[in-house]
Order: structure tokens, then C-alpha cells, then sequence
């Protein structure tokens, strides 16, 4: 792909970079990019919607604004760099990809455009308690009754499933055959009789997941997703997207920014060589990672899969993560302690530190955990 902008792109730009200063929602900052206000965000992403930015990465045919790959990276690092919060990936990185290629026809008329608008919100019904990197192991069951399914069982870890209308679901549908051959992938209206949804608050003070119980939920069969029992390749094929879309590039190079800006005030830290040094080795690696990143999201402009790439791109984008808010907390000294806090005189990328930082430890878990990606990586890359 070609890196050097054209002029076109550079108006792109400049299109782009104005209309999100005057749409950014008014409380972004550096505590913004994980997702816990639930009216900014659905504003942000109805917004984008009626603009017809919000599924920038689908193909036109679906609703997209048939961006160039330079087009999308472009926008995502205005979108970071203006601190506006990523739009959740549930429908638009996940659902939407696995619908436009196993979906049919009726399944993609009504589920994509409330997406592609922001009008419907999704949450991703995988982990099991017994059930998470070795998630061909989960046991809800969907027995066919008739014209529906009838779910029984638990999910957990369900990100923002309190938020959602909507779940994609993996279930059992066959005891009888290999475990990864009976499993199928089902789409649940979440105001279904049966369910119930227990928050999960988390370490960083906020409440952003949730247990799922699924008590004989009748699901319509029209709801099922490609064939009976396809529910393993449809969800590793769907894994490959979420993986890519963790990496979280412009967002942690609007953290780095955000960093340097706040070393900057502060003489002690500005004049310290190890400091410098610190922030110029985050800034390389984000530099390496930022050119797979673009190499891979060329090749899902141009219509093929992430691959398994996407597992390199998990783990290095949230070691950086994890990395930068590590030291955003340490450079921050007292002004990221919180209960100092409001620390009066501290920048706010420090008094938002260590929030960031507890939520982030989650980061090289959600998605697959980083260990199973470096296995993943031997199997298929390395061939090991
Ligand atoms: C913040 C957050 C949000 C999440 N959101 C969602 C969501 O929206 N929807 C959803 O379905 N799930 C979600 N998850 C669940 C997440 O995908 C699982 O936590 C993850 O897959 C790991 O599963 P586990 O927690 O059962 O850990 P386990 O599988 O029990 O793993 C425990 C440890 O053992 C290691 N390990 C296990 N097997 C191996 C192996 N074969 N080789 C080497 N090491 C191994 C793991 O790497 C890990 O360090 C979320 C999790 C978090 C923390």
C-alpha cells in the first residue's frame, strides 16, 4: 500500500479532522477509550452513523462509506488523536464481517444497516465459565423445538451485555460428534424471556461486564447463523477481526501523545535522559507495530481475512498498551495516586493513570489471552 498521502487524501484529512472537532463528545479525555459512559457513547456512534462513518471499514455494498485503506487509517488516527472514543467493535469489527460472509440474505437486510446507523448495539456471548481459551469446551445448549431453539446455560465476561440488544452466541447444537463440530453460532434478542444479566464490576471501578444465565430462551431458527453445527469456523474467522481490531494503534499513539505533553510541564521529567529514553523506545516499537498494522488492514480492504497475523497484532498492540499506561502511572508519580485525589495540580493524563492502567491489566486476556495467540503463532505462522 502506499503510505505517501495524496492531495486528495490530505482534503480527506482535513475533512475529517473538522468535523470530528466539532462533533467530539464533550467529555473525551485521556480516561476515554474504554467505553463506561453509555450516553456518550451511543450519542458519538449515532452521530457517526447519520454521517455514515461509523462502518468505515465495510465495503460500500453494505453500508460503508468505501473508504481507501489510507482512507480508514486516516480517520482512525483523527478519531484517536481528537480523543474521541473507538466505537464499540461488537457489531462493526465482529458481528458485521461474519455476516457479510456466512449471513444470508434476510439476516444481512435486517441486522446491517441498524449497525452501520449505530442504532443497534451487540454483545459477543462466548466465554463460558469452564469455557475460555478452551472455548470449543462450552456447554450452552440449543435444542431445536419446532421453529425456534431453546438456550440453556451461562455466559460470562460479556462486555457491555447491559448496554446491548442484541447477543452473538456460540452454543452447543450436537453432544453426539467431535466438541468443535457441534457448536453453532446463533443471534439472541437480549429482551428475550430468560435472560438474565448479572454485572461484573472491575478493578478499575466500572461496570463494563457482566454474567449472562440463559434460562430456556426460545430463539426464532431463522436466527441461526450459516449451517447447523458451522458455529467453530464461523467464530475463528470472526476471532481474526476481533484480534485486529485490539492492536488499538492510533488510540495508544494519542496516549503517547497525551504522555509527552505532560512530561513536558514537568522539569524534573523532561530533563531526565532515562524518561526520554523510556518514551522514545514506546514510540519505536509503536512504530513497528503501526506498519503490520497497515499491512494487515490493506489486505482486509482488498476483501481477504486478517490471518493469523492478527494474533502478532493482539500481542504487541496491548503489551504497548499495558506499556504505556505503566508509565503513565510511574511518571506520574503522586498526581496518579487516587486517593489524592482530584490530585489538584496533576496533568490529567496522570490522574486518569492508574484507572487506565488496572482496566488495561484485562487487555492481554480479553480477545484470547496472549499466551494462546503466541501458540496460535506456532501452530499456523511457525508451523511448529
Ligand atoms: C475485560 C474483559 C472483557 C471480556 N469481554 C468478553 C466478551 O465481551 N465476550 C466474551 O465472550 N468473552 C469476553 N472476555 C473473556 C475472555 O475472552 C477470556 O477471559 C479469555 O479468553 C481467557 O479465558 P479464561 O478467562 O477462561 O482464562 P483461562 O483459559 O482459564 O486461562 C488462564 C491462564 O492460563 C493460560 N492458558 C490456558 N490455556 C493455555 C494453553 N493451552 N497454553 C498456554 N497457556 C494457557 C491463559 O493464557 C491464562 O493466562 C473478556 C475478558 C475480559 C478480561
Amino acid at each position: 500500500m502506499n503510505l505517501d498521502f495524496s492531495p486528495e487524501d490530505q482534503a480527506f484529512r482535513a475533512e475529517v479532522r473538522a468535523w470530528i472537532r466539532d462533533n467530539v463528545p464533550e467529555q473525551a479525555g485521556p480516561a476515554i477509550g474504554i467505553p463506561s459512559h453509555k450516553e456518550t457513547q451511543f450519542a458519538w456512534e449515532r452521530k457517526l452513523g447519520q454521517k455514515g462513518w461509523l462502518a468505515y471499514t465495510w465495503p460500500q455494498e453494505f453500508g460503508g462509506p468505501g473508504w481507501s485503506a489510507t482512507q480508514r487509517y486516516i480517520f482512525d488516527t483523527e478519531r484517536a488523536l481528537a480523543g474521541a472514543p473507538p466505537s464499540s467493535p461488537f457489531g462493526l469489527a465482529m458481528l458485521g464481517p461474519v455476516l457479510m460472509k456466512y449471513g444470508n440474505d434476510a439476516q444481512k437486510q435486517r441486522y446491517l444497516p441498524p449497525i452501520a446507523r449505530g442504532e443497534e448495539f451487540w454483545c459477543q456471548g462466548y466465554s463460558e465459565p469452564g469455557a475460555g481459551s478452551d472455548l470449543a469446551g462450552l456447554k450452552t445448549q440449543a435444542k431445536r423445538e419446532g421453529e425456534h431453539y431453546v438456550v440453556n446455560g451461562q455466559k460470562i465476561w460479556t462486555t457491555q451485555a447491559h448496554w446491548a440488544n442484541f447477543m452473538f452466541c456460540l452454543v452447543r447444537t450436537n453432544t453426539e460428534v467431535p466438541k468443535q463440530q457441534g457448536i453453532s453460532f446463533l443471534l439472541i434478542d437480549m429482551r428475550t424471556p430468560g435472560i438474565e444479566i448479572r454485572p461484573i464490576t472491575t478493578i478499575d471501578g466500572h461496570h463494563h461486564l457482566n454474567e449472562v444465565f440463559l434460562t430456556n430462551v426460545r430463539v426464532p431458527a431463522e436466527n441461526l447463523v450459516g449451517d447447523e453445527g458451522q458455529g467453530w469456523t464461523i467464530a475463528k474467522y470472526l476471532l481474526t477481526h476481533e484480534r485486529t481490531s485490539i492492536a488499538g494503534v492510533p488510540d495508544s499513539y494519542y496516549q503517547l501523545g497525551r504522555l509527552r505533553e505532560a512530561v513536558a510541564t514537568d522539569a524534573a521529567l523532561s530533563e531526565d535522559p532515562l524518561v526520554s529514553h523510556r518514551l522514545a523506545a514506546l514510540e519505536v516499537d509503536l512504530l513497528a507495530l503501526e506498519y503490520t498494522n497497515l499491512r494487515t488492514l490493506d489486505r482486509v480492504a482488498k476483501g481477504q481475512p486478517p490471518g493469523s497475523e492478527s494474533s502478532g497484532l493482539k500481542i504487541k498492540g496491548t503489551e504497548l498498551q499495558q506499556a504505556i499506561s505503566e508509565a503513565q502511572m510511574e511518571l506520574g508519580g503522586l498526581g496518579a495516586l487516587p486517593w489524592l485525589s482530584p490530585a489538584d495540580d496533576a496533568h490529567p493524563v496522570f490522574a486518569a493513570a492508574t484507572q487506565r492502567y488496572n482496566f488495561l491489566r484485562a487487555s492481554s486476556i480479553y480477545g484470547g489471552t496472549n499466551e494462546i495467540q503466541k501458540n496460535v503463532l506456532a501452530k499456523l505462522l511457525l508451523q511448529l
